[in-house]
């Protein structure tokens, strides 16, 4: 369900039955000529919409606005927004904040811009990362108190992990993409995957007449095709159901 379009006594109930709550994380960049510029957002939210229509899920409003950077265009007159990962810090800390105060207890986020670089993380997500944290230590301690690790009534601290209680996995982040598809898929900035992934999943934001031989990051968008789009879509899907289902 849209979060915002949720009842106070569907939020219980989502709380009650853990559902996974998910944050569509991503960017507003110039992606070539062809793409809308929320594309990396835009994958994102649909694929959580058709993933919606077979499982439970609560899914955020879209928080379009990461560190899009300026290393593909400058943003004047093509469109890239970009907003520092220190000023997204304190806003990613509150949401997950608040969140957890709300009762949520399965909490992600997904982002596809510049996660080829997951693991070592990238200026959006490690500020997602980093605000994920510091609000389940400061949510732990304002409930539990300081000192709240070291209490004896913790001893099962490290037992209760392997069946699953570690309250730092309350909040996850995922990469879109991640490694295994983009060894089947191809990985790129507005070139044949993202153009065919978009075709796939929001062909109102793809102007294929529009791509721009000239840059080198798009050329290969000439190769683009739904076909090509949908194998893209439904790795990706395999992938955030594994992760939501808790498999
Ligand atoms: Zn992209």
């Amino acid at each position: 369900m849209r979060y915002e379009l949720m009842l106070p006594h569907q939020i219980r109930r989502a709380i009650d039955e853990n559902w996974p709550c998910v944050l569509p994380l991503g960017v507003l960049e110039y992606h070539g000529e062809h793409l809308g510029v929320g594309m990396d957002t835009l994958v994102v939210v649909r694929a959580l919409e058709l993933l919606e229509e077979e499982m439970d899920l609560v899914i955020l409003p879209a928080f379009p606005y990461g560190a899009g950077s300026y290393v593909v265009e400058p943003p004047e007159r093509n469109g890239t927004v970009h907003v520092d990962s220190s000023e997204l810090l304190p806003f990613a800390r509150g949401l997950f904040r608040s969140l957890l105060r709300i009762g949520f207890r399965n909490i992600h986020f997904f982002i596809h811009h510049q996660s080829e670089n997951f693991e070592a993380g990238m200026p959006t997500d490690l500020a997602f990362k980093l605000g994920a944290r510091q609000a389940i230590f400061g949510f732990l301690e304002e409930e539990r108190g300081e000192g709240w690790w070291g209490d004896d009534s913790m001893a099962d601290y490290y037992a209760a992990h392997a069946q699953g209680e570690n309250p730092f996995n309350w909040i996850r982040g995922h990469p879109f993409m991640d490694e295994e598809i983009v060894g089947q898929y191809p990985f790129d900035h507005a070139g044949q995957g993202e153009t065919s992934l978009l075709m796939a999943l929001c062909p109102e934001a793809v102007d294929r007449q529009r791509v721009s031989l000239g840059k080198w990051y798009c050329r290969s968008a000439k190769d683009a095709s739904v076909e090509l789009g949908e194998k893209g879509r439904d790795l990706v899907l395999d992938h955030m159901r594994r992760i939501l289902a808790g498999q």
